[in-house]
């Protein structure tokens, strides 16, 4: 069972562990889908001091307030040539990660952003406070063949167990998605099997290609009723508009 259950990504070896993970390999077995994102020291209790969920309502507005910086990061992920001094192999997907947080005066802000190849997980700060989600782009290089839309891995749902996340987003070009764990006791325990159930449920959709597989995956698990997280997805063209998966 040990050799099911992933653990956090603090050093290569780690990496390479959850590399290793049964089921793991595949056509699109891209570093930047299964490495967890979020290395902060210092996890926030985020969006729900008072027991309420989000909701599709609280998403859309937090995604409403940063859309235009959510959509000016994913340019920026996979158009690495923006980096006037280096110089970089354009087929390189970059990956971008940061907090959203809360400020009463402004609105919702996207924190510090930081950017790294994507063989190598992001690191964001996580500022004490006000943070309420983090994000993180799903940018796919050229060379792996460059479409969008590749939704949550269950590592990345692995992590918001890690760093108590309640709510995390994912920029993935035409679409956006968003987990939120709406009952952490449930969600808690049934994280530890997070990966070898994806694994499972996704090879059912095999047929489907390596994103729409994933989506269904993702959509399984979270009507789960032992699961504890639901996804939500953007179906518009402007990511604005959110529904459950
Ligand atoms: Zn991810």
């Amino acid at each position: 069972m040990g050799e099911y259950i992933p653990v956090a990504p603090i050093n290569d070896q780690a990496r390479k562990h959850n590399q290793n993970l049964p089921g793991m390999g595949g056509v699109f077995n891209l570093v930047n889908m299964h490495v967890y994102h979020y290395a902060g020291n210092n996890p926030v209790k985020l969006i729900d001091p008072d027991g309420r969920e989000l909701g599709k309502a609280g998403i859309e507005r937090i995604v409403a307030e940063i859309d235009k910086r959510l959509n000016q990061i994913w340019e920026q992920s996979i158009n690495p040539r923006r980096f006037l001094f280096f110089k970089m192999d354009p087929n390189t997907a970059w990956e971008y990660a940061g907090n959203i947080n809360k400020n009463s005066k402004e609105g919702y802000k996207i924190g510090q952003v930081r950017t790294d190849r994507s063989e190598v997980y992001v690191n964001p700060p996580t500022p004490r406070g006000n943070t309420v989600a983090d994000f993180h782009t799903h940018p796919v290089a050229a060379n792996k063949g460059g479409f969008t839309g590749v939704p949550f891995s269950a590592e990345d749902i692995y992590g918001m167990w890690y760093y108590g996340l309640d709510l995390s987003i994912v920029e993935a070009g035409t679409v956006r998605f968003a987990v939120e764990i709406t009952d952490r006791r449930k969600f808690n325990n049934f994280v530890r099997y997070i990966v070898s159930e994806y694994n499972r449920i996704m090879s059912n959709y095999e047929h489907l290609g390596p994103v729409k597989s994933r989506i269904e995956a993702l959509r399984e698990l979270s009507h789960n009723p032992n699961s504890g997280f639901t996804v939500y997805q953007s179906v518009d063209k402007n990511k604005l508009v959110f529904e459950k998966l």
